[in-house]
């Protein structure tokens, strides 16, 4: 088959369009042909190497995938049937994952982290992790939906506990995750505070954000208090990091949760903890989701009530482009890459 690997850690420039053996037959597991794959920040990761991962090289990256399955791999799904992945790996037998707490797994890992991934023409998956798209549903909006609404999913409910008529501020609602916070905190009945740069602002209101603030300029803490009447927001969805943790904490309101899934721009933060106990604050990590919440996510998706933004598809090949773009922030939604 054809994918794109890298062989050494580094810039984009280590990415090569290339032959790779074909995903190989194994009980259990199925082999779907990828027509779409969605970048996302961990491809980054992978790229440039981590401080405590090894990953075995070469490495082919992609967690957000649809394509169409060749073999099901015992799961009953018809040969050709048209699918999206479930980006989460678990071990399915450890208490966490008993109780459907698959992220919880002490083996949990990302499709395309540990293992390989989508930016191939084949993709080897644990068959549960199959998801049946309807016929409305093409493969380019399915593979941007998975991780970035699944992440959203589990930050805003499971950990952050939205109720409805509550205020959320969406930090980089232009970025994936953002995008998915955004939809959902409107469609659970929350008003809506974002961040975004400047650009983007306006694309960001029109998705469901009732105020945007430009994070690079200014404190948006200031304005989150004046718009609730020096109250502040009950969840704050945080993936930014260093830049804005700061402003991050003091949007919040008595009581507010502060909920982070990441730290694209630097993982230190400091806390003044005087904040952390007088005003009761909640800060709260979460990483991807359980399968049950991708599917209840995947339910609004297919009905059409919630939905990915697509900023630019580009086929394979061009892998290094797509992730320079994504590097360079321009995009506004996902940067999908096409397999024909
Ligand atoms: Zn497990």
């Amino acid at each position: 088959m054809k994918a794109v690997r890298f062989h050494e850690h580094g810039g984009p420039e280590v990415l090569r369009y290339e032959d790779a053996p074909d995903p190989v037959a194994a009980p259990g597991r199925a082999i779907v042909r990828v027509r779409a794959c969605a970048l996302n920040h961990l491809d980054l990761w992978e790229r440039r190497g981590l401080d405590r991962v090894t990953l075995p090289l070469p490495h082919i990256s992609g967690s957000d995938v649809a394509g169409e399955v060749v073999d099901a791999g015992g799961s009953g799904l018809a040969a050709g049937q048209r699918v999206m992945l479930q980006p989460g790996l678990r071990c399915g037998t450890c208490d966490a994952c008993r109780r459907g707490d698959d992220n919880y797994c002490a083996r949990y890992d990302v499709l395309g982290f540990r293992s390989d991934g989508g930016y191939a023409e084949l993709v080897s998956v644990p068959s549960e992790n199959l998801i049946p798209i309807p016929a409305q549903v093409d493969f380019i909006t399915a593979a941007a939906f998975p991780l970035t609404f699944l992440t959203a999913w589990h930050m805003l409910i499971a950990r952050g506990g939205l109720q409805k008529g509550e205020v959320v501020l969406v930090l980089a609602g232009g970025s994936g995750v953002g995008q998915a916070a955004i939809q959902l905190s409107r469609h659970f009945g929350a008003r809506v505070f974002a961040t975004s740069a400047a650009s983007k602002a306006e694309r960001t209101r029109a998705l469901g954000a009732e105020q945007v603030f430009d994070h690079y300029a200014g404190d948006f803490s200031k304005d989150v208090r004046r718009l609730t009447d020096g109250r502040g927001a009950d969840i704050v969805i945080e993936h930014v990091g260093e830049a804005t943790w700061d402003r991050s904490v003091r949007s919040l309101a008595t009581g507010g949760r502060l909920v982070t899934c990441g730290a694209t721009s630097g993982p230190g933060a400091a806390l003044d903890l005087r904040h952390l106990f007088a005003r009761q604050l909640s800060l709260l990590g979460s990483y991807m989701g359980r399968f049950d919440e991708l599917k209840s996510a995947a339910a609004l998706f297919f009905d059409g009530r919630v939905k990915p933004v697509i900023d630019e598809v580009l086929p394979l090949a061009r892998a290094a482009e797509a992730q320079r773009r994504l590097e360079d922030k321009e995009q506004f939604g996902k940067i999908v890459l096409q397999v024909d």
